[in-house]
């Protein structure tokens, strides 16, 4: 059973709140921290854990881009769910599935599309407004089914902590209760395993996509100081630009932005630093920019409307990996899990081949291995 709580920076474990979740880690394992893939952001993460694929090689490098054959893709965008040419590699359904596994979401980003000809046995459309408790209803059902045909993998999503932490910012009120609530779910679930006699037969993953850092309207880069935007198509907007030229001239738009906010790092495609893994792939802008931990790119006129409404401090992600604001949950417990034990942080596109192995399937080529996560196995 995988379970994401979106935007659950990892040092929440150690909030008031998630007293579920932290005693889930003192009977199994913790991860300092798990580390995202560039970008921090929700798409390219919660793909990257289910397919052990960085983004450039499993083609969701936003929650929004562009594609020179299918246009464009958004989260909100139902006919681009479920397009399998947006979703490259395999996500462990598929591999689940293709090897007699069933499986069951609510909701994982790619489970709408047919990637390889095959969705989950069960699946449906994202629904942002759907309870936990109609969530924890469906998993409840699917463990009570007779073991020919219940399903060996499970994925639910939660996105609270991920909606307040933007709203109110990571250390807000808001945000602790939002943490309360997810473990409450957390907790429902765990309680379920026992309470169906299937300890000893279910391990149960908790992670995250990425963490939160504090926003600041004192933290703003305005872009259009430096470029005119009705010259770009700007595709994506903050922490990471994703910037088309009208003109085709990316020499001329790298050196307008280049060096002139001491904020923002400005690349060329092909030149991001080789550990984020975040160059090869069509889908990738010719300039990217990348704001400082805590900084917004905006414009003057957006900057001006947050001052207006109050200049109210929030939440953002899709920083640098490395940072630890922007760290990820990882908790585990069950058969194959180790027990009481802190694994030193690791890079989420590793959790693929750990599940895979739970699972007893042999797994496909990804970028991760299961020799990265031997720590977490009993
Ligand atoms: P982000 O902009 O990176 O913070 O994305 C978080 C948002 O992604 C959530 O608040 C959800 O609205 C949305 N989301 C998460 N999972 C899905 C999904 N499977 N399909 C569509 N939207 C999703
Ligand atoms: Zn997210
Ligand atoms: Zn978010």
């Amino acid at each position: 059973m995988l379970v994401s709580l979106d935007g659950f920076r990892a040092d929440y474990v150690d909030r008031p709140s998630a007293v579920n979740i932290r005693a889930i880690a003192a009977r199994g394992v913790r991860a300092e921290r798990m580390i995202p893939v560039f970008p921090s952001k929700t798409f390219p993460n919660h793909y990257a854990i289910v397919t052990g694929l960085t983004a450039e090689h499993h083609g969701i490098v936003a929650n929004v881009m562009r594609d020179p054959v299918l246009g464009s893709f958004t989260t909100r965008d139902t006919l681009a769910q479920s397009e399998p040419r947006w979703w490259s590699g395999e996500p462990i359904w598929v591999t689940a599935e293709r090897q007699g596994v069933r499986a069951a979401t609510v909701s994982w980003p790619g489970s709408e599309a047919r990637i390889g000809g095959i969705r989950p046995t069960w699946w449906q459309r994202y629904d942002h407004d759907e309870t936990a408790q109609s969530k924890i209803t469906k998993v409840l059902q699917w463990l009570q089914l007779p073991r020919d045909s219940a399903p060996g993998l499970i994925t639910v999503y939660f996105h609270d902590t991920d909606t307040d932490g933007h709203t109110f910012g990571p250390a807000a009120p808001e945000t602790e209760r939002a943490i309360a609530r997810v473990d409450a779910a957390v907790g429902e679930l765990d309680a379920a395993i026992t309470r169906l006699g299937l300890r000893d037969q279910v391990t149960i993953i908790l992670v995250s996509d990425h963490g939160m850092s504090p926003t600041s309207v004192d933290r703003a880069i305005l872009l259009d100081d430096y470029i005119d935007l009705g010259t770009v198509d700007v595709i994506d907007w903050t922490p990471v630009g994703a910037l088309v030229p009208r003109d085709g001239d990316a020499d001329r738009l790298f050196a307008a932005l280049s060096g002139k906010h001491p904020n923002l790092q400005v690349y060329r495609k092909g030149t991001l630093p080789e550990r984020w893994h975040f160059n090869d792939n069509p889908r990738i802008t010719p300039i990217v920019l990348v704001a400082d931990e805590g900084w917004t790119i905006t414009t003057r006129a957006n900057h001006e409307q947050w001052i207006a409404r109050g200049g109210r401090a929030g939440g953002a992600h899709g920083y640098d990996p490395a940072l630890s604001s922007m760290g990820a949950l990882f908790v585990a417990a069950g058969p194959g899990i180790a027990a009481g034990k802190t694994a030193p942080a690791f890079r989420n596109v590793h959790v693929y081949s750990l599940m895979a192995h739970l699972l007893g399937l042999t797994p496909a080529r990804t970028d991760g291995s299961l020799d990265s996560v031997r720590a977490v196995l009993r």
